[in-house]
């Protein structure tokens, strides 16, 4: 959707009493949501140095699987619709510790018992509908691959848990952004985008092959090597 359409859709939606146009400015228009109790910040025009801002990673991640934040804006700019950022408030990479809590609470101006149960989940990720965030668990996708590989050693077969943790690492961060998109955006095309498309296995196909051979480029360092995630013939 172009920027006149949302703002031309929010108006209408203000003046059916639906929502209240709370602050508007050429980059932003602020509403309160009446039928679920939430503000939502449209960002008009997203780009890599606005998207790097809203990246929050815990430095406590593993050097191989911690995302790079410039990586991470840019690729998604590139390979996402714009429509993927409208309502986005905050991608989190969290690794499951106190700090990640704290760091929460005071992002949600929550407190952080609060925080606490959202981060002490066994979710590899969430889509956070009240706060229009994502967060991605790297410690549960790592104890997740960790348990994969040994089932397929178990098996004989080759394994790789480094490289299942990257790329559902970033296979996360694209359906969480997804639901984002489909679930948030009060004011989304539904000619463009069909309900049929929030089902989960839905969204999940779109991250798998939104990721396709290029996730590896979020990472810090190499990332994965694109031959891993080829089966050999
Ligand atoms: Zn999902």
């Amino acid at each position: 959707m172009r920027v006149e359409e949302i703002k031309a859709a929010l108006k209408e939606l203000a003046s059916d009493k639906e929502i209240e146009i709370l602050q508007e400015t050429d980059d932003e228009i602020l509403v309160y949501d009446l039928e679920y109790g939430k503000e939502i910040a449209y960002n008009l025009n997203m780009t890599v140095e606005k998207l790097i801002d809203k990246i929050y990673i815990n430095p406590s991640i593993p050097k191989y699987c911690t995302p790079d934040k410039k990586k991470v804006a840019e690729y998604l700019i590139k390979h996402l619709p714009v429509d993927a950022f409208y309502t986005l408030n905050k991608i989190c990479f969290v690794y499951g510790e106190e700090t990640d809590c704290e760091t929460l609470a005071q992002f949600f101006d929550e407190d952080v018992d609060w925080a606490r149960e959202v981060i002490f989940s066994d979710n590899l990720g969430k889509m956070w509908f009240e706060y229009n965030s994502v967060l991605i668990d790297v410690k549960n996708i790592i104890e997740s691959a960790e348990q994969i590989a040994r089932e397929d050693r178990a098996m004989g077969w080759p394994s790789s848990e480094r490289t299942d943790t990257m790329r559902q690492i970033a296979i996360t961060l694209v359906h969480e952004l997804r639901h984002l998109m489909l679930d948030t955006n009060i004011v989304l095309s539904e000619e463009e985008y069909p309900v049929n498309l929030s089902a989960e296995e839905s969204v999940e196909h779109f991250a798998v092959r939104t990721i396709g051979m290029y996730g590896h480029n979020i990472f810090t360092e190499r990332g994965y090597n694109i031959a891993d995630i080829i089966p050999c013939v």
